[in-house]
């Protein structure tokens, strides 16, 4: 019996996490939102796989208007994910059990009012509407403010964010929620939440691992932060995010569900540290946002294009949309977001342009070879596959 951390209960609808009770486990929609047919049946194979919560994009009043029909025809327990479009927060919350903040997303939108009103609104419209409340620090997108307080440790910086709305929520006597801090990388992951349920061990933890990519590598990245977590006690919730085509995404429950009953029963699959020194793909789970449907087939083909440079320690990042894919590519050596007709291309931070679908495999190819070339020992043989 692994001894759970002593997190208080939160209600979301007809589920509870924390307090000993199971572990949840959740997932997100792909589709677009606004379909409200593929919607719906992807989030009813959510819950038929054994998925505890359902979350859905919205970023618009149409999305609103396709939630309140999606709330009509499931009975999923379904949790808003909020980006920059906190306000939405009012005409969403009738028909959903939760709604997702990310406190960096929240920093940028209305910059001139404080982030403390703005937590105070989303928390009155909880308290409304008998929702719950998930403060999601994600590591790419970490407010400005407290990132500039951790030059040197980002995982720090997660923590301090997170820690910093949990006294927001506190002050305002509003105790119903729960938190996340997610990263691509699974020792990030670990660190942060072993962090934070260090200094908040009353606070029930959503675990994920971001971005984590095409199977089996991306499962493999979620087991191995998942087992080291859960076996300490750590975890009332989680999503594993894996970029998969729409008929399959509901199998990231059925991966979560492997993963805890592995652990249940002590079997241990994974290594204990990720292996830091071979080629890293990282790519977003997809959701509605997504810009262009040819994403998952384009984040398969990098991976297949990229194996040639498996043993360099470089990192290829791959997102599907504009809200999160900029700021998400920053610190990969080579970074792609998808737009509707071109995917935008950077080398770190800086950007190398926007490529059409069919012409951005060879130029990757070029940026891959001549980051590799430039590594310290190259040899020609290196970027001749
Ligand atoms: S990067 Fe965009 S498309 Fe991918 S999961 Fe994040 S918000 Fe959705």
């Amino acid at each position: 019996m692994i001894k759970r951390n002593p997190t208080r209960a939160v209600r979301v609808g007809t589920v509870t996490l924390g307090a000993g009770h199971p572990v949840a486990v959740q997932s997100m929609c792909a589709t677009r939102t606004q379909d409200v047919d593929a919607t719906v049946e992807q989030a009813e194979a959510i819950r038929a796989a054994g998925g505890a919560l359902v979350r859905v994009a919205v970023d618009s009043a149409k999305d609103v208007a396709a939630l309140a029909e999606v709330r009509r025809q499931t009975k999923a327990n379904l949790v808003v994910d909020l980006q920059e479009s906190y306000r939405l927060a009012a005409q969403v919350a009738p028909h959903v059990q939760k709604v997702r903040y990310n406190p960096g997303h929240l920093w940028h939108h209305e910059r001139h009012k404080p982030v403390r009103d703005k937590v105070r609104f989303l928390v009155e419209v909880a308290r409304q509407h008998d929702l719950a409340i998930r403060i999601g620090v994600n590591c790419g997108s970490v407010d400005p403010e407290v990132k500039a307080r951790f030059p040197e440790d980002d995982v720090a910086a997660m923590v301090a964010s997170a820690l910093e709305h949990c006294r927001y929520l506190d002050e305002l006597a509003f105790d119903r929620y729960v938190v996340s801090l997610k990263d691509s990388h699974p020792r990030k992951v670990i660190e942060a939440n072993r962090r934070f349920a260090e200094a908040r061990p009353d606070v029930p933890l959503h675990l994920g691992v971001t971005e984590a990519g095409i199977p089996p590598e991306g499962i493999l990245k979620t087991r191995v932060a998942f087992e080291q977590l859960l076996s300490r006690g750590i975890g009332d919730t989680l999503r594993v995010s894996l970029t998969l085509p729409n008929p399959r995404k509901h199998e990231e429950v059925t991966v979560g569900l492997q993963i805890l009953g592995d652990v249940a029963a002590g079997r241990f699959r994974s290594v204990p540290v990720f292996d830091d020194d071979r080629l890293n793909i990282i790519s977003c789970p997809s959701c509605s946002r997504v810009e262009n449907e040819r994403f998952v087939e384009l984040a398969e083909k990098v991976k297949e294009m990229t194996a040639y440079a498996e043993r360099h320690a470089l990192t290829i990042a791959v997102m599907g949309c504009r809200v999160n894919g900029p700021g998400e590519t920053d610190d990969a050596d080579l970074g792609l977001w998808c737009g509707p007709t071109h995917v935008n291309l950077k080398r770190k931070t800086e950007s190398l342009g926007a490529f059409g679908y069919d012409e951005i495999l060879p130029r990757l190819r070029q940026e891959l070879d001549a980051l590799i070339a430039a590594r310290p020992g190259a040899t020609r043989g290196d970027v001749v596959s």
